[in-house]
């Protein structure tokens, strides 16, 4: 676990270059330890991306090292689903976890999806 303010960056990551401002996205959140910006392929209305500014590989490295950001991340998804209007009708939150998962960026993050219906199972 690490409990230090020192946040860690990878200069190859896409997402850590997003944090940075080196690379533009449409950000709807962000505090001290998050960001939130929408998604550049929408999947649904309201599709975000909810990371920590730490850099994390995925979402078991950020449970493990980073357990107050893990904290932080859903803190602020919850509060992403209620500035999207989508709180209550219903949003799915998906963390693509490794290659076989769909994982493409390998910093942790988590898809907020919602302004339509959605199915099970996923594909
Ligand atoms: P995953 O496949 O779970 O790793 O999710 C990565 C997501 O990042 C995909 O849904 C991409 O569409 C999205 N993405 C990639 N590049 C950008 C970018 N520059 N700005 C916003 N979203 C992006």
């Amino acid at each position: 676990m690490d409990n230090s303010t020192t946040r860690r960056t990878d200069p190859d990551c896409l997402f850590c270059k997003i944090v940075a401002g080196d690379i533009p996205a449409t950000v709807v959140h962000e505090d001290e330890a998050t960001l939130a910006f929408r998604d550049l392929d929408p999947q649904a209305p309201t599709h975000v991306l909810v990371i920590p500014r730490h850099h994390v590989a995925d979402v078991g490295g950020l449970a493990t090292e980073r357990p107050q950001d893990a904290v932080a991340v859903l803190d602020t998804v919850r509060a992403v689903a209620e500035q999207e209007g989508v709180a209550t009708s219903g949003y799915r939150t998906v963390f693509n976890t490794g290659a076989g998962a769909q994982q493409s960026v390998f910093h942790a993050h988590v898809h907020v999806l919602g302004g339509r219906s959605m199915t099970w199972p996923p594909g």
